[in-house]
């Protein structure tokens, strides 16, 4: 069996390093001219560091970034509402990591390289469309120097070509845009004091205003890290007007009137966004849960499948568990179809189930009441909100994030 990928993204090169472990012939290729460590800091949930781990990268991943201790919540005024431990602390097998995201998908490429072959993946190909042919899937690449077209054959393709994948269009023809929330995000890294535990996940404010999220990635020289930080902002205009482009330049001036009094005394934000040399700006959009991904021998996988709003750590993670899903069945099952079949019922209801989830966004309701109740700030955090509506924002966590911590540890592995 022979498989293409389109996209070789987090979720594109997991996918080929998942069938080569299955036994199963892939090639990965990318529009990108050239790929390069692009984007900022994500986080890499235990139930997908598990799946790096079973594919032999446990150990590259522990060198590249940050294994994350917790995650705390602040109001605007740098005030604790509420925290968890995060990964291993909280009782995982696996840990979880803060890593930059170009990081991980060189860390991803070296290995498909080394395991599959120099000419494993092509970079500048873009595909523009396919066609079934009974056993067979016809491709049309690009090749983006030259311009012309070759088809290729394939006996299973996967589209994880990303949020604007071609290979959904082709598939779900007619769904337009993707859709936008009115929330505006600035991203950034940038070098600086280790904060808190030095390995906190900090979110502060909420969603119905102004929020931050800041976490270290990297170790640097002299005990300073690589600190990662999103700003997201609600702008009344909730017309999207901009392409969402996920290497758009963003402003200072745009951001920081938003953030300006926001100095607390476990970090400066001001003076973070300030000493940033690259800001970038993304709009928060995710499109419509699909009623089915993929038909025959083709399917999506990724953000191609279901992206969705870059909260609670999901979109790389969950990208990772469809990688490892799809190997599997496609390795146990007696034909492509079925495999194809067997992985879309495995996946797709439980991460359309995290796409609303996302958009619905429980716990910012619960931060958004804090700064309602106590728009000064508050002592005790207890004095302004109930037990029940702290516990609202562990189990919003659970619900987006975390399937039961005995259950990933007790489950078996996916290595065919
Ligand atoms: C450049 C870039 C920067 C990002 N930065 C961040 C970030 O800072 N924070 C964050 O939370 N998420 C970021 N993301 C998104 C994040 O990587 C994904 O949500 C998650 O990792 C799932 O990845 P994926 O592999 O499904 O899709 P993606 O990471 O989007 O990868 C899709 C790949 O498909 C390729 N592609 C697209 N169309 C075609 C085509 N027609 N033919 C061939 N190849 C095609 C793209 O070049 C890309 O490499 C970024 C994505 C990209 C592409």
């Amino acid at each position: 069996m022979r498989v293409l990928i389109v996209g070789a993204g987090i979720g594109g090169l997991t996918t080929a390093l998942s069938l080569h472990a299955a036994g199963i012939e892939a090639t990965v290729v990318d529009a990108a001219g050239e790929l390069r460590p692009l984007g900022v800091g994500i986080n890499v949930l235990p139930h997908a560091v598990r799946e790096l781990t079973e594919l032999g990268l446990g150990e590259r991943m522990a060198a590249l970034g940050i294994e994350t201790a917790e995650m705390v919540h602040f109001d605007g005024r740098g005030g604790r509402i509420w925290g968890e431990p995060r990964g291993r602390a909280l009782g995982y097998d696996w840990p979880q990591y803060s890593v930059h995201r170009g990081d991980l998908q060189m860390v991803l490429l070296d290995a498909v390289r080394e395991r599959l072959g120099a000419g494993a993946v092509r970079a500048g190909t873009a595909c523009e469309g396919f066609e079934e042919d009974g056993d067979v899937v016809r491709v049309r690449l690009r090749d983006r120097t030259s311009g012309t077209v070759e088809t290729v054959e394939t006996d299973v393709l996967v589209g994880a070509d990303g949020l604007h994948s071609t290979v959904r269009a082709a598939l779900h023809p007619g769904e337009g845009a993707p859709r936008w929330n009115g929330i505006r995000m600035w991203r950034g890294v940038t070098e600086g004091e280790p904060f808190l535990t030095g390995a906190t996940l900090a979110v502060a404010g909420s969603n119905a205003a102004a929020k931050l999220v800041v976490y270290p990635i990297a170790r640097r020289d002299g005990g300073r890290q690589l600190l990662n930080w999103v700003a997201e902002v609600k702008i009344p205009d909730d017309r999207l007007s901009e392409f969402a482009d996920w290497n758009r330049a963003g402003r200072l001036e745009d951001v920081l009137p938003h953030f300006a009094d926001w100095t607390f005394d476990w970090l400066d934000v001001p003076a973070l966004l300030s000493r940033t040399d690259r800001i970038l700006e993304y709009p928060m959009v995710d499109r419509d849960p699909l009623p089915s991904w993929g038909r025959g021998r083709v399917t999506l996988l990724g953000d191609a499948a279901h992206p969705m709003y870059p909260i609670g750590s999901n979109g790389g993670s969950q990208a990772v568990i469809d990688a490892r899903v799809l190997a599997w069945e496609l390795a146990r099952a007696d034909s492509p179809e079925k495999g194809l079949a067997a992985y879309e019922l495995e996946r797709r209801e439980k991460v359309n189930t995290i796409v609303l989830a996302c958009r619905d966004m429980p716990a910012d309701r619960v931060l958004h009441t804090v700064s309602e109740r106590a728009p000064g700030g508050f002592e005790r955090i207890e004095d302004v909100l109930s037990a029940q509506e702290l516990e609202t924002i562990t189990g919003a966590y659970r619900q987006t994030s975390f399937s039961d911590v005995a259950a990933l540890n007790a489950r078996p592995s996916l290595t065919p």
